[in-house]
């Protein structure tokens, strides 16, 4: 055996070397060499020649190629993505939405509640080389008067939405075991891409659970949602968790969930009672849990950002960064997955990116892998996406700057290409040739 060895680690690095010289394409498959820039690798920037054939990515040198495209010294990230918004419906204009995302460099976005019609109607434009694509949940399950409820009864009243887009469509009301099992068939039925699920202050499930005057600032019984995971991987879906508090953040983890849905204390102030400020602390032994789990955390921060430090709320913005960065800075410590999302209808993960940027908890590089990689990982864990690797799906976009040496580089977009289809983007620098 001792003789063996060293031969074959031989073979291997030869082998290995011949591949990454050149690689063979079928000569009527069209290849496109992207040429002068540096592409990031997870840590640095590269200055290679990225080629791409059939929407796949290849460092390797190729038989032929038929069309050469000068980056022109740019810098090359994957593309964004989008882990939390509910914009991609046919209420809103979507052709402009899609431009609006490509050319932020977001390819990728998960809607954590739509409604399942909603969803078919914008199929058509979805989910193809030249647009973004979208993973949708089709509802979410929470208590009777729970959240999302309220948001139904809004757009009910002035006729935007009717009875039937409630209960049994944007959301399921669940409230024992034989609820669970009743409504389970129909809303699998609809073929959701994974799970949504509410937990609101569930420390208080009991005195919230009868009461009108927590309409719309409840959710499930915590002790519900562990079944509805048991039921979700059965179905090879994975499961997210709206939450409130640090003890939704904990009831979120015990019961299993694959994704938490923002930060405790996202929205602290907005709730019927009032809080202390460490309600909202994730404990050291939950960081712990979640890393260990490898559990997602979806951010949804930048609120805090609309509010003036200078104005006359200028205390609260102030106590929302020191719980933010606490809360964040614990789960860098454990590297807990952190992945981006707005929840913002009218915006993306831009204003959210440069938030989190602002509290100086990671650096550019994490940052940006956060954005780039973890984030699109969540949204579509079995794809060949977020990283620039060999095999991978060839797609990415150019920065006319480094994001490294100055984060603020992510808003320069030079390019963008999807799939291997070169996207026409509406950007500053295209605005000024
Ligand atoms: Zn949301």
């Amino acid at each position: 055996m001792k003789n063996v060895l060293p031969l074959f680690g031989f073979a291997l690095i030869a082998l290995s070397g011949f591949s990454q010289s050149s690689s063979t394409i079928p000569a009527d498959t069209k290849v496109t060499a992207f040429t002068n820039a540096s592409w990031f690798d997870g840590r640095s920037f590269r200055k290679r020649t990225g080629y791409t054939a059939r929407g796949v990515l290849s460092f390797r040198r190729p038989s032929h190629v038929d069309a050469v495209v000068d980056l022109k010294g740019g810098f090359v990230v994957p593309p964004f993505a989008e882990a939390h918004n509910h914009n991609v419906e046919s209420l809103n204009k979507v052709d402009a939405l899609i431009q609006r995302y490509l050319n932020h460099g977001i390819f990728y976005i998960k809607d954590p509640d739509n409604l399942p019609d909603g969803r078919d109607k914008v199929l058509p434009k979805i989910d193809r080389p030249e647009s973004i694509d979208v993973t949708f949940s089709n509802g979410g399950f929470t208590s009777s008067n729970g959240h999302p409820a309220e948001i139904v009864k809004r757009n009910i009243d002035p006729g935007v939405w009717t009875k039937a887009d409630g209960d049994g469509a944007f959301y399921y009301t669940i409230d024992s075991p034989a609820d669970l099992e009743r409504r389970w068939p129909q809303f699998l039925a609809t073929k959701p891409d994974f799970v949504k699920t509410y937990l609101l202050y569930s420390e208080n499930y009991a005195a919230r659970k009868d009461s009108d005057k927590y309409y719309g600032w409840k959710g499930l019984d915590p002790a519900l949602l562990k079944f509805i995971v048991q039921k979700a991987h059965a179905a090879g879906l994975r499961v997210s968790t709206h939450i409130e508090s640090a003890a939704d953040f904990h009831n979120a983890l015990s019961a299993g969930v694959d994704e938490i849905n923002h930060m405790p204390g996202f929205r602290a102030h907005a709730d019927v009672s009032p809080h202390a400020v460490s309600e909202f602390q994730i404990s050291e032994s939950d960081a712990k849990l979640a890393s260990s789990r490898g559990t997602y955390v979806v951010t949804t921060l930048a609120d805090a950002a609309s509010i003036d430090p200078h104005g006359p709320n200028g205390k609260l913005r102030q106590e929302a960064d020191e719980l933010n960065r606490r809360n964040l800075t614990l789960l860098k410590r454990y590297k807990v997955h952190i992945a981006l999302g707005s929840d913002s209808y009218r915006s993306d993960t831009l204003p959210e990116a440069l938030y989190l940027e602002s509290l100086h908890v990671f650096n550019s590089r994490s940052l940006l892998t956060s954005w780039c990689t973890t984030t699109a990982k969540t949204i579509f864990p079995d794809r060949k996406i977020g990283e620039l690797k060999e095999g991978y799906e060839a797609s990415f976009v150019v920065l006319g700057r480094d994001p490294l040496q100055d984060f603020s580089a992510v808003q320069h977009l030079v390019y963008g290409v999807k799939q291997g289809h070169i996207l026409k983007l509406e950007t500053a620098s295209n605005a000024a040739h």
